[in-house]
C-alpha cells in the first residue's frame, strides 16, 4: 500500500475519461450526465492536534461527496500523502459508480488527511483520527454519509471515529449512531469478515472471469502490486485456487521467485517488519522498473492509483489485470493494454467486496443483528458474481470492455432514479 502515486492529479482526470467515455456508449442523456460529472460537496477542514512533544500541528482533512441519488454517500478515508482535493474527487466518483454496480442503497464519498501515518505514533494518530471526525461534525452520520477504511486506516481508527462521534450525541441516543462508518473491529460492531471481503471480492472476481474464459486458475501465476489489506488478503485467497505468487511490490521493494512466494510466510514476515515486503528471506530483491514487465497470467494491482501507464503497460504479460487498487490504470496506460489485447476487471467490479461487506455491517448494526461469517462470505460471493454477470452481459449488449460496461450499469441505476424523481424544484 505504499508505492508512491505517479503523478498526483491523474486519478481525477482518468475517472472523468472513464465517465465520458461510458457516457458516449450508452448515450447518456447530457442533462444527467452534467449532475454526474459534478461533486455534490467538497469539504475541507483545518484543525489542531496536540503532538507528543506538546506543540501543535494543525492538519488539513477532505470529505467529498459526489453524489447520493441512490442513498447515503458510502466510501473510505485515506492517510496517505497522496491526498488532495483532486484525489478525493475522483476516489469519491469512483465509489458511486461501485455502489451502484453492487445493487446497493448507497452513493459515493470519500476522503482523508494528507499525512503518512508511519511518521506519527500510535496515540498522535488517535488524536487526529478523533479531531478529523470532530472536526467533520454532522457532515458524516449513519444515514448521510459513512466513511469506512481506505489505504493506511484500519479498524482500530474506524472504532475511534465512531466512539468520538457518539460521544458528541446525546447518551440517550449514543447508539444509534455506532453505524456512522464501517469497517469497525469485530468488538465494536464490525462484521465478522469485512477484513477479508475486499481481497475475497477480487478472487472471486477472477475466479469467475476464469470460468467466464473457460479456464482455471489452478497453477496460474500471478503477481501482486502492495500488501495491505487487499493484496494480502487477495494473495491468501488465490492460494486456495491453487495459483501460484511469483512477485510482490510494495514502497519498499520488490521480491521474486518464479517458484512461488507462500502468501501466508510472507504475510507472517511482513508482521514484523511493519508491513514491508522487502527482506523476504524466500525471494531475491529485483529492481523495481521490471515487476510490471514480469512473466505471469494475472496482474493484481492493489496499491495506489495510476500505477499502469504509456511508461510500463507495453511491457505487462499477464492476460488479465484484477483491479483490486481504485484506478490504478492510466487512460493512456489502458489504450496501450487495449491494443495488446490484455483484459481488465475494473475496480469498480473487482475490489466492490470491500464496500459490499460495509453494507452488510451497516445493516447488521441497523438491526442489532450479528451475521456469521458464514453468512458473510456466502452473501457476499453471490452478490459480487451477481455484478460480474451484468457486466459481462452489458459488454456483449454494447459491443464494450469490461470497465465500458460496469460503467453504463452503474449510471443507468442512477438515471433511472433522476427520471423518476426529477430534479428540484
Ligand atoms: N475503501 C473501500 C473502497 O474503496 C471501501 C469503502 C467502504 O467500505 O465504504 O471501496
Amino acid at each position: 500500500m505504499k508505492v508512491e502515486e505517479k503523478r498526483k492529479t491523474g486519478m481525477y482526470e482518468s475517472v472523468m475519461h472513464q465517465f465520458n467515455n461510458a457516457a458516449e456508449v450508452m448515450g447518456l442523456n447530457p442533462e444527467i450526465k452534467k449532475i454526474l460529472a459534478a461533486t455534490n460537496n467538497e469539504i475541507v477542514v483545518h484543525f489542531p492536534v496536540k503532538m507528543d512533544d506538546g506543540k501543535i500541528q494543525v492538519f488539513t482533512g477532505y470529505r467529498v461527496q459526489h453524489n447520493n441519488a441512490l442513498g447515503p454517500y458510502k466510501g473510505g478515508l485515506r492517510y496517505h500523502a497522496t491526498v488532495d482535493i483532486d484525489a478525493a474527487k475522483a476516489l469519491a466518483m469512483w465509489m458511486t459508480w461501485k455502489t451502484s454496480l453492487a445493487g446497493l442503497p448507497y452513493g459515493g464519498g470519500k476522503g482523508g488527511i494528507q499525512l503518512d501515518p508511519s511518521k506519527y505514533s500510535t496515540a498522535e494518530i488517535e488524536r487526529i483520527t478523533r479531531r478529523f471526525t470532530h472536526a467533520l461534525g454532522d457532515n458524516i452520520g449513519p444515514d448521510y454519509d459513512i466513511p469506512a477504511p481506505d489505504v493506511n486506516t484500519t479498524a482500530q481508527m474506524m472504532a475511534w471515529i465512531s466512539d468520538t462521534y457518539m460521544s458528541t450525541k446525546n447518551p440517550l441516543e449514543r447508539s444509534r449512531f455506532a453505524h456512522v462508518v464501517t469497517g469497525k473491529p469485530v468488538g465494536s460492531g464490525g462484521l465478522e469478515g469485512r477484513d477479508r471481503a475486499t481481497g475475497f471480492g477480487v478472487v472471486v472476481s477472477i475466479q469467475a472471469w476464469a470460468d467466464w474464459k473457460k479456464t482455471t486458475l489452478k497453477d496460474k501465476k500471478y503477481i501482486v502490486q502492495g500488501f495491505g489489506n487487499v493484496g494480502h488478503w487477495a494473495s491468501l485467497f488465490m492460494k486456495e485456487k491453487g495459483s501460484i505468487l511469483t512477485a510482490v511490490q510494495d514502497a519498499s521493494g520488490t521480491i521474486y521467485n518464479p517458484n512461488g512466494i507462500d502468501p501466508q510466510e510472507l504475510l507472517e514476515y511482513t508482521q514484523t517488519t511493519k508491513g514491508n515486503v522487502a527482506g523476504f528471506p524466500k525471494a531475491e530483491a529485483i529492481d523495481p522498473s521490471l515487476f510490471f514487465g514480469l512473466d505471469c497470467d494475472i496482474l493484481i494491482p492493489a496499491a495506489l492509483g495510476n500505477q499502469i501507464t504509456d511508461e510500463n503497460a507495453d511491457s505487462i504479460k499477464a492476460a488479465v489485470i484484477a483491479e483490486g487498487a481504485n484506478g490504478p490504470i492510466s487512460p493512456e496506460g489502458e489504450s496501450i493494454l487495449s491494443k495488446k489485447g490484455i483484459e481488465i476487471i475494473p475496480d469498480i467490479l473487482c475490489n466492490s467486496g470491500g464496500v459490499i461487506g460495509s453494507y452488510y455491517e451497516w445493516l447488521q448494526n441497523k438491526q442489532g443483528e450479528i451475521w456469521s461469517i458464514e453468512d458473510v462470505i456466502g452473501r457476499l460471493e453471490k452478490q459480487v458474481l451477481t455484478s460480474f454477470k451484468k457486466v459481462v452481459d452489458a459488454a456483449s449488449e454494447y459491443k464494450t470492455d469490461f470497465r465500458t460496461a460496469a460503467y453504463i450499469v452503474a449510471i443507468k441505476r442512477i438515471e433511472l432514479t433522476y427520471n423518476q424523481r426529477g430534479v428540484f424544484p
